[in-house]
């Protein structure tokens, strides 16, 4: 058997790793870096099945293109599915309006969709002598990792939580011969959760008695939800708009998928959805905005921001800002692009670590506990830190391109 990164193998973002066996060959994700420009993976080669793990552009950016190849069937737990199309085709709606090429067009998008197989926790694929298994991450609602049986046993995660979170369990490791496993945070660890929530919800409340509003910008896959239910015991006005507001109403339907799914019931029903010009007017005088983009790419948060810049008001951070985002742009130099002109912020800007990725003692404890032969790392710019501290099995580090033998 051998495996090949087409992207994210020494990087954060762009996943795609091809697996052959001599029968078959699968691809794990194909993603794409949402930056501006968008960056995509090499092309792929013709495979049987694609195996997604979660709904982020970085895994699964560039599954339409492989409508232009022939096609493939796409699995993934149903949730995934569900979230999938909504942001490709935010993606081609971006590029057509930003005049970015992007390898694939409208009509890839509705043909891939039509290929999409639900495969839900416990459930097995099998193709001939091999068989699929799907098992939770908590990285996301819906996130999968994918454990492969033939004559040896492999694990590929696609991105992985350890901790309990609000709406879902973390990780627990499965033995396995071969672990393919991120390691986005090699070399770095998180606060503890209870502390960011704590601050997290006292600047609001700073904000809040000081007749401000706090502008949350959050992923419309995950952090959305969870900020939702971090925001569970306080009785703030909370407004959601765009993307996270549809994201937030389409995970309603799998109650499967939730740790707490009616308190998640409960608490979507409490907030106000943004659905008109004259809603977001209304949530300019609440007194919490959750909303889309999370790296201040696009999306309402920025008319947010034009509108609410006085550092009276909050904006609040709370996932990672990869480089090349307005974001960054923002934490980096106190000013994001606004329609082209720089525009410094003057809200009082905080970041907080929600992130939904094992750090580096979990990623550790994750291996160990898988207890495999060989442990291959993958989605991460420091893997040499991780490759350091796990003593009990063979550590291979692959680059983008390079076939390895697994
Ligand atoms: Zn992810
Ligand atoms: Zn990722």
């Amino acid at each position: 058997m051998k495996a090949k990164f087409l992207g994210g193998g020494d990087e954060v973002g762009r996943l795609g790793m091809v697996l052959s066996t001599d029968r078959y060959k699968f691809l794990f994700d194909y993603g794409m870096n949402p930056t501006k420009p968008p960056t995509f993976p090499m092309l792929a080669p013709k495979v049987d099945g694609v195996f997604v793990t979660h709904s982020h552009l970085d895994h699964v950016g560039m599954l339409p293109w492989l409508n232009k190849n022939g096609g493939a069937n796409v699995y993934a737990a149903p949730p995934t599915l569900s979230v999938i199309p909504i942001l490709l085709y935010d993606s081609v709606k971006i590029a057509n309006i930003e005049g970015t090429n992007l390898p694939y067009e409208e009509f890839d998008v509705d043909s891939i969709i039509e290929s999409f197989t639900p495969l839900n926790y416990g459930e097995t694929m099998e193709f001939k002598d091999q068989e699929i298994t799907s098992h939770p991450t908590g990285h996301l609602i819906g996130s999968s990792m994918y454990q492969i049986k033939n004559d040896r046993t492999i694990v590929f995660t696609g991105d992985i939580q350890s901790i309990d979170t609000h709406l879902l369990f973390g990780i627990k490791p499965i033995s396995t011969e071969i672990l393919v496993v991120e390691s986005t945070y090699a070399g770095k660890e998180h606060p503890p959760r209870q502390n960011v929530e704590e601050n997290f919800l006292s600047s609001i409340q700073r904000v809040v008695e000081n007749d401000g509003v706090a502008v949350v910008p959050a992923f419309a896959t995950g952090r959305a939800q969870e900020l939702l239910m971090v925001l569970e015991n306080t009785d703030y006005e909370i407004w959601i708009d765009g993307m996270a507001r549809t994201v937030c109403n389409v995970l309603l339907s799998f109650p499967k998928y939730i740790k707490n799914y009616q308190r998640y019931k409960k608490m979507l029903r409490r907030v106000r959805m943004v659905r008109s010009k004259s809603d977001r007017e209304k949530a300019l005088n609440g007194d919490v905005i959750l909303t889309t983009s999370g790296m201040l790419d696009g999306g309402p948060v920025l008319n947010y921001i034009s509108q609410l810049n006085d550092p009276k008001n909050g904006l609040f951070l709370t996932g990672y800002q990869v480089e090349d985002t307005n974001g960054r742009m923002l934490l980096e130099t106190g000013s994001i692009d606004l329609a082209g002109v720089a525009t410094k912020v003057n809200m009082d800007v905080k970041f907080f670590d929600f992130s939904a990725h094992s750090g580096h003692k979990e990623l550790v404890e994750f291996i160990e506990g898988s207890r495999p032969e060989k442990v291959v790392l993958m989605h991460g710019e420091k893997r040499e830190e991780l490759a350091k501290d796990i003593t009990s099995s063979k550590v291979v580090l692959p680059k983008n391109g390079e076939e390895f033998e697994i």
